[in-house]
């Protein structure tokens, strides 16, 4: 749906009455256009003398087709900060980020992107370094609500041991409009076992060969993670309620998926996709849990078969279909495992007890699942949507609507594109030291860690 007071505050009599009275003015995000580079400009690079990914870096985002340069020019514009805070060992290190950032954030173009890279805090090698790579989080979520204004990011990477390696898919979806709404974000590498990333053959198609079976791809996320999934080259199984199998055919039709018209709840549900997956591919390389529901009331009002069946839709049934498809051993090495929880999951919200509690389910799902199917090659993670501009929000009252949207570092609600270049990140082959994450697609909202 439309943003009224986006376009508003754009017109010369709105951008008037924004500045002079202090209204928020979100600004315009770029997203990604197919055949684009993944940077269209320069991404200036900083490391502490003591960081430990070097060269490795560089390489990393040349191969990416990403420049970089070394030192900073007055004159210059850069598109991405990137600072190499790995070798930091203490609080008084932290400086040489400061150093770093402070004269370099005036050449930041709009939707610019600054990215922090450190190591697992629980992986230190001392406590002052263990204290000193924490304190990274810090720093990024707030020099995230300074840079939101003019459309910038700015997320943190920890790289775990023996995940050096693995960086590529993570920089080039953070340094990308790919990431328009994804602000103060921490993603680990190498949380679990690793397997060592599968090359991509066609950088324009990363998902050439693979199955991706979507639940709730009739509409809204759903829809736009198939058409997304699609684009970078998978074939779509797309699921939906019998009641939406037009909808959902309509969609199969334009991508040249398969369709599943069934209650992800009914007892047989298991087993029916299992079997239709097997008969359509013979397996599964991707499959996203999307399918969700809400039915708010405040607690003391609550029906238990609304509580049961928004629990049911969100995390009870895509654990007993994960079972069952791993049971069959229909999800295939390198496969990856996707749940959608939400910021209400995260921080909790007045009148949403049952999905709250859903979509914490949805978390506790990907961090226990993450770990044990580690060794098959299989990942696990989930995105936690903020405000995102779909039906869902529509019915929502005009208030909360707009505090929903201007409550963010970005001052807008995210589209469903932003969500489903998450998923398509997750996804690609390049990101197999990504397991047991949960990344929020939020314009760093107030809601939420
Ligand atoms: P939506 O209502 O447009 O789409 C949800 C889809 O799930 C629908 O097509 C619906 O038919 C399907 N579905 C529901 N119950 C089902 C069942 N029992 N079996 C099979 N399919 C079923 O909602 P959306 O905004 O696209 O949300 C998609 C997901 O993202 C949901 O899990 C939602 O909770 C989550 N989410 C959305 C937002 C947002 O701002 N839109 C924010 C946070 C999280």
């Amino acid at each position: 749906m439309t943003d009224r007071y986006q376009s508003l505050a754009h017109n010369p009599i709105g951008k008037f009455v924004v500045k002079n009275l202090g209204l928020p003015n979100p600004p315009d995000l770029e997203r990604w256009v197919e055949g684009s580079p993944f940077v269209k400009g320069t991404v200036l690079i900083g490391a502490a003398p003591t960081s430990t990914l070097g060269k490795k870096l560089n390489t990393t985002l040349k191969a990416s087709g990403i420049t970089t340069v070394g030192v900073r020019a007055d004159s210059k514009r850069y598109k991405g900060l990137v600072f190499d805070a790995t070798g930091i060992a203490d609080t008084a290190g932290l400086a040489l980020m400061q150093q770093f950032f402070t004269p370099a954030l005036r050449s930041l173009a709009s939707n610019g992107r600054l990215v922090v890279i450190g190591t697992l805090p629980e992986q230190a090698t001392s406590e002052t370094a263990a204290i000193a790579q924490r304190a990274l989080e810090g720093f990024v979520r707030s020099a995230g609500k300074e840079v939101g204004g003019n459309g910038s990011t700015s997320n943190l990477v920890y790289v775990g041991a023996g995940s050096e390696d693995a960086l590529g898919s993570t920089l080039e979806f953070l340094l990308s409009p790919k990431s328009a709404f994804v602000s103060g974000q921490v993603i680990r590498l190498g949380l679990t076992e690793l397997v060592a990333p599968d090359a991509v053959a066609d950088p324009a198609k990363p998902l050439a060969g693979k199955v991706a079976l979507i639940t709730g791809a009739s509409r809204g996320l759903g829809a736009a993670m198939a058409r997304t999934l699609h684009r970078d080259g998978a074939s779509i199984i797309g699921l939906d309620v019998p009641g939406l199998s037009s909808e959902l055919d309509a969609v199969m039709a334009e991508l040249g998926g398969t369709s599943i018209a069934e209650d992800i709840t009914a007892d047989d549900a298991p087993k029916v996709i299992a079997k239709a997956v097997k008969a359509a591919h013979g397996g599964v390389d991707i499959v996203v849990h999307n399918a969700g529901i809400t039915r708010d009331k405040r607690l003391k009002n609550m029906k238990t078969e609304n509580w049961n069946l928004v629990i049911d839709i969100s995390v009870g049934a895509p654990q007993r279909i994960t079972a069952e498809l791993l049971k069959q051993k229909l999800i295939n090495t390198g496969g990856r495992v996707i749940g959608i929880s939400s910021i209400a999951g995260i921080a909790g919200n007045n009148g949403q007890t049952s999905y709250g509690t859903a979509k914490a389910g949805v978390i506790g799902f990907v961090q226990d699942l993450s770990k044990r199917v580690a060794k098959d090659g299989i990942t696990v993670n989930a995105i936690a949507p903020g405000f995102i501009e779909t039906d869902m929000v529509k019915t929502m009252p005009l208030g909360i609507r707009e505090a929903g949207r201007r409550l963010s570092s970005l001052s807008q609600g995210g589209l469903p594109i932003d969500v489903a270049e998450a998923i398509a990140w997750y996804a690609n082959p390049g990101s197999s030291a990504i397991s047991g994450n949960v990344v929020r697609v939020c314009g760093q909202a107030l809601i939420g860690a």
